[in-house]
């Protein structure tokens, strides 16, 4: 079983969660730029951040054996920061670069004027660059925010077939649906969607254009729902090729729509910007000093 899971925060998570993603059949991931907890006080941080996710964390991700690619933007939380919303002129530079995939997450949190401005904005920045957007929904108020959130798409230069709107349930799925988008579902412990709720969704309005997501990040969340999901679709009577559709070639399709989405894992480089990961000489590995002094000897 080959597994894509299109929004997970990796940053928030260990070589563990890489490990078990990676036993578990995942070989890609996508991971959005978003709020990290802690409000950034400066563009320069949202920077090092896009950074971050262009270079240290898909070489964390090849030692694994996983393809890891972002999406870049400004978060709807902390679009209503004026402290951050200058990151928007520095957005340009990062969504030229060949491991964005799409323009995300943007969206609305508590749907305010600034986040009117933020989500239009960039918007547009995706129809400029010829990338997709991944749109976060608001986990309150649901059905308000996915129709205000559709009213704007539909104002904008992006056709609504490029748009991934994300956090969509049993409340939002058919409106969703029925604009033509392609649906994000993220699957959380305990709270919001589960496996189950998940598999019933997808009897009721099928695979098409569906895409689930574990969005695990630094709060309670787990990096293996994507197989959860699988593993219950196939106990509920899905194919594999069902499975297939909904874990691999839907997210396949959306994120290649930015036209650079690059599958096969790059053989690790043996450091990035100096940095092996490495901590010290590994135990299979004679210690290096032996060697040199044998040469010197
Ligand atoms: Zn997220």
């Amino acid at each position: 079983m080959r597994l894509f899971d299109p929004h997970i925060h990796m940053t928030s998570r260990t070589t563990d969660d890489y490990e078990a993603l990676y036993a578990a059949g995942v070989r890609a991931v996508v991971e959005p730029a978003f709020w990290l907890g802690q409000p950034r006080t400066s563009p320069a941080s949202f920077v090092d951040y896009f950074d971050a996710l262009l270079g240290w964390e898909p070489f964390r991700a090849a030692q694994y054996g996983i393809a890891h690619h972002c999406t870049i933007a400004l978060n709807p939380k902390e679009a209503n920061d004026p402290r951050c919303t200058p990151v928007l002129d520095l957005l340009p530079r990062y969504l030229v670069k060949d491991n964005v995939v799409a323009v995300g997450e943007i969206g609305y949190d508590s749907m305010t004027p600034a986040e009117d401005t933020a989500l239009a904005v960039q918007l547009q920045l995706a129809a400029d660059h010829g990338l997709p957007a991944l749109v976060h929904t608001p986990h309150r108020d649901k059905l308000a925010g996915l129709r205000r959130t559709l009213d704007v798409v539909r104002e904008s230069a992006l056709p609504m077939e490029h748009v991934l709107i994300d956090h969509l349930n049993e409340t939002t799925v058919k409106e969703a649906k029925d604009s033509g988008c392609w649906l994000g579902f993220s699957v959380y412990p305990d709270t919001k969607m589960d496996e189950e709720r998940m598999v019933a969704i997808l009897r009721s309005h099928g695979p098409e254009r569906v895409l689930v997501n574990s969005a695990a990040d630094w709060g309670k969340s787990d990096p293996l729902k994507t197989r959860k999901v699988a593993d219950l679709m196939l106990a509920e009577g899905f194919t594999e090729d069902d499975v297939d559709r909904v874990l691999w070639r839907n997210p396949v399709a959306f994120y290649g729509l930015s036209g650079r989405l690059a599958l096969d894992v790059p053989a690790p480089e043996a450091t990035h910007e100096g940095n092996s990961i490495q901590r010290g000489v590994p135990k299979d590995e004679p210690p290096r000093t032996a060697g040199v002094a044998a040469a010197e000897a």
